[in-house]
């Protein structure tokens, strides 16, 4: 049988509900959830909303960092991207890939630099000013341990980060990661970040303690998202380091 027969007769087999089973680490070790097809695609309008908020629009490019087991978020962002007719090239986030990131920024030049982490910064820095480098680069959205080395430098990077099973992304006003208000709950208790499943959500989690130090700034945004942000703490150092 020719591979387009086969192909158009797959495409006919019901599909199953579940798209991904994604782990994620809580206070009390990893746990899992459930999300649908269904879930993933508002996941990706809303990732595409965001995205759009930043400038990025069809015929830029855009380099994406990030690992295998994150396809939770990396798939919308990646679907985000496609919708917006953004070209992108994906580099692995860990450390050991920075060589990839660096190439493809050289040879894409991207308008956007999508979940830069402090691994591949402290990768590159051996061999590039990592000023220079992003510098000229319109949207960066790093990871929280990135943030801090970034702006350190004059790079006006925002936030983006997963948050448990969610993903928080920050707005050009740079106020905090936005997380859909609309899919989850997210608090603080303690100075810890918790989440839960929202009204939408339909594969259940109830209130998790994310043991993520941080806090949640609710109302209204400059932006005029009424979605919650998160501000990440530096992570509490361990007792044996504390004079
Ligand atoms: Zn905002």
């Amino acid at each position: 049988m020719a591979r387009a027969d086969t192909l158009a007769r797959a495409g006919e087999l019901d599909r199953p509900e579940l798209a991904y089973l994604v782990p994620f680490r809580t206070a009390d070790g990893m746990r899992e959830t459930e999300l649908t097809w269904a879930e993933l695609a508002r996941d990706t309008d809303w990732a595409t909303a965001r995205l759009r908020e930043h400038g990025l629009t069809a015929g830029q490019r855009a380099l994406l960092t990030a690992s295998g087991f994150e396809g939770f978020w990396g798939h919308a962002v990646i679907r985000a991207l496609k919708d917006l007719r953004v070209t992108y090239g994906i580099a692995e986030a860990m450390g050991w890939d920075h060589r990839r990131t660096s190439v493809f920024h050289r040879e894409l030049r991207p308008h956007a630099v999508i979940g830069l982490s402090a691994e591949t910064l402290e990768g590159l820095s051996g061999a590039a000013d990592i000023g220079e480098m992003f510098r000229p680069t319109r949207v960066v959205l790093a990871r929280p341990a990135a943030v801090p080395m970034l702006r350190a430098v004059g790079v006006s990077a925002c936030l983006f980060s997963a948050v448990g099973p969610a993903l928080a992304l920050e707005c050009p006003e740079r106020g905090g990661a936005h997380v859909n208000a609309a899919e989850w709950r997210i608090n603080d208790r303690e100075g810890e970040l918790s989440i839960a499943a929202g009204e939408q959500r339909t594969s259940p989690l109830p209130e998790t303690p994310l043991g993520i130090p941080g806090r949640v700034v609710a109302g209204r945004c400059g932006c005029g998202s009424e979605d919650p942000r998160v501000l990440f703490a530096e992570a509490r150092q361990p007792l044996s380091s504390r004079s």
